[in-house]
């Protein structure tokens, strides 16, 4: 394909908006897919993204359009995760593309993840086509939607596509604004190789597959290339591009968008930004941006049942395989016996791993509150990071500590402005600035991600009757008063349970800790003090009751069934929990520093 009738771009919107949506739409009109063969959100292919309706891994499309003009141009769809803890994938897909399709809803209008999508393709230099989806509805409002994208964003809106991806009117719109307005790629098909990879997965037969933009030079099967992050050569065995199914091509060449598999393993080996060339005849520099993918967020991972450690540790290699993103280490704790530390992109990275491994590989988890890494500076001069509180140093070796904010942008309609200034300030954060959207208002703030990681969020949806929207970025390491609260059960301190707090919060968390202990562990034979600590100091107490008398001595005589029933209850109810010591701790009890306010 001649590189003029070449398009690249991808699709960014806030969630919700209409991205799969628009994307099942283009991919249906284009005649890619025959209707039979056309399923509901194509582009979202795990089952746990289509129940929960994220979008995970990138994944692409090429489609055949027949423009006005009556040439083929050849779309190339480049799926973007819709989701701040995948914010590093989102820029690599955009770096592969000459322009974007900015989706607005129509009813809702411009949203906090909709500014963060349009910074980034600004970034990469992308020609930006405004579409305002849902028109159908009736509470849309296509102007005043149009008015924001041009007050807000700065983006001339008055050519944008109304479209509705329910109804179908406008999509073939958008497909004509494609071909005419985006860029095509440039035509370097002499020169060396120069690809960028901007996703991969784990293939079971072909091994891992990188999915890739070429911007320079071509590829054919059986060349032997060069990943110029780690040096590391391959074999190429099969190239192709996605139709949305696999479907093998002869060649790959300048501007164009696809596959590539070989002698790679890992996805290890096939790092999401890196730059692929011709081991033979290489190009001199790599495309700019190349960065590793650091976690953000931690948290320990056991088996209920000790006897599945070894389960947990190959579901983890596994799902590993497909996630150069996922790390973990050996950890063991005293109250849980042999584990892991995971690291995680953000808190929906670490939800989506822990449902996997317990639906996918049928383990029962017990998990550790998440954790932020922190910055210790001590005072014999060395600085050490610490994600797990139990690995904090004494507070007399510790000259200070440093944790992670990020700039937090919140978009509410003006009447929730107060809800939001007090959420922000009791979470610790700081006021950066305030700016008025229409009737809507844009704050920011710096916010400990510690606290957005507890239940910002939420609180925020909340408050705001669901109508503020958010987006946050790493906005560095600041200098905090922190401490680590300890928690004791029965008088022994139980390590999984600790924290690393705010000093100024210590007390109170520790009271509200201590209280909500008491109600999660259920009664046992005898009482069950329950103390929160700081060093040595107990700062709260507070006492499980020991149970009256067993459950079965209520129905003596009583029918078998209800009897049966009961301890069926009973063994439910045990599942998730743990032995510390000798009290027998629920799950929720290693999540309820999340849940106090
Ligand atoms: P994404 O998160 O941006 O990928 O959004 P989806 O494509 O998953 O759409 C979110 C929701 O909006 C789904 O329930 C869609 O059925 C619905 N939706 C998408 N486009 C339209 C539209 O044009 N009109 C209406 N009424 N609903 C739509
Ligand atoms: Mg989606």
């Amino acid at each position: 394909m001649d590189a003029k009738h070449i398009r690249n771009f991808s699709i960014i919107a806030h969630i919700d908006h209409g991205k799969s949506t628009i994307a099942d739409r283009l991919i249906e009109l284009t005649g890619t897919l025959s209707e039979r063969e056309m399923e509901s959100q194509i582009l979202d292919s795990m089952d746990l993204e289509r129940e929960r309706g994220i979008t995970i891994k990138a994944q692409t499309v090429r489609l055949n359009y027949r423009g006005k003009d009556g040439e083929i141009y050849e779309l190339n769809l480049i799926d973007t995760p819709g989701h701040v803890d995948f914010n590093y994938e989102v820029s690599r897909s955009l770096a592969a593309c000459e322009g974007a399709l900015l989706i607005v809803d129509a009813a809702q209008g411009v949203e906090a993840q909709t500014l963060a999508n349009v910074y980034l393709a600004l970034e990469h230099d992308l020609e930006i086509i405004p579409v305002i989806n849902k028109i159908d509805l009736p509470s849309a409002d296509p102007d005043r939607v149009k008015q924001e994208i041009e007050d807000v964003i700065g983006l001339d809106a008055s050519d944008a596509v109304l479209c509705s991806a329910k109804t179908g009117i406008g999509i073939e719109n958008i497909l004509d604004q494609i071909v005419a307005k985006i860029p095509a790629p440039a035509d370097k098909n002499d020169k060396p190789l120069k690809a960028i990879i901007f996703d991969s997965y784990f293939d079971a037969y072909k091994g891992a597959i990188a999915h890739i933009r070429i911007f320079e030079g071509c590829i054919k099967p059986g060349m032997k290339l060069k990943m110029m992050s780690t040096g590391k050569t391959f074999d190429v065995t099969d190239i192709g591009c996605f139709v949305p199914t696999p479907y093998a091509v002869d060649s790959l060449e300048s501007g164009q968008v696809g596959f590539i598999a070989g002698s790679l393993k890992n996805v290890r080996d096939v790092r999401v930004g890196d730059t692929v060339t011709a081991a033979a005849n290489p190009t001199d520099k790599p495309l700019s941006g190349y960065r590793g993918v650091t976690p953000m967020v931690y948290c320990g991972l056991y088996t209920v049942d000790s006897a599945d450690y070894n389960n947990l540790k190959d579901a983890l290699e596994k799902l590993q395989l497909n996630d150069a993103a996922l790390v973990f280490e050996p950890e063991t704790s005293i109250a849980l016996g042999f584990g892991f530390r995971c690291g995680f992109l953000g808190l929906l990275h670490m939800d989506v791993i822990q449902e996997r491994l317990e639906r996918e590989y049928n383990l029962k988890l017990i998990t550790t509150a998440p954790s932020v890494i922190y910055h210790i500076y001590k005072t014999n001069g060395e600085m050490i990071t610490v994600s797990n509180p139990t690995d904090l140093p004494e507070t007399t070796e510790i000259e200070h500590m440093e944790e992670p904010f990020v700039k937090a942008t919140i978009i509410v309609p003006n009447d929730y402005v107060g809800a939001v200034m007090e959420i922000s300030q009791d979470k610790r954060g700081k006021f950066i600035s305030m700016d008025y959207i229409d009737s809507r208002v844009m704050l920011t703030y710096h916010i400990p991600l510690n606290e957005i990681i507890y239940d910002y969020f939420d609180k925020l949806k909340s408050m705001t009757r669901g109508y503020a929207s958010l987006d946050y970025e790493l906005a560095g390491y600041q200098q905090s008063k922190l401490v680590k609260l300890d928690i004791l059960l029965n008088g022994e301190m139980v390590d999984a349970l600790s924290t690393i707090v705010h000093i100024d919060r210590a007390q109170i968390r520790g009271r509200q800790l201590a209280e909500k202990l008491k109600e999660i562990i259920p009664r046992q034979m005898f009482e069950i003090p329950v103390q929160a600590a700081i060093g040595n100091k107990i700062i709260a107490r507070e006492t499980v009751r020991a149970m009256r008398k067993d459950v079965l001595s209520k129905c003596y005589g009583g029918d078998i069934s209800r009897k049966r029933k009961l301890l069926e209850k009973q063994k439910e109810g045990k599942k998730r929990m743990k032995s510390v010591g000798s009290v027998e701790v629920p799950q929720e009890a290693f999540m309820a520093i999340l849940k106090v306010d």
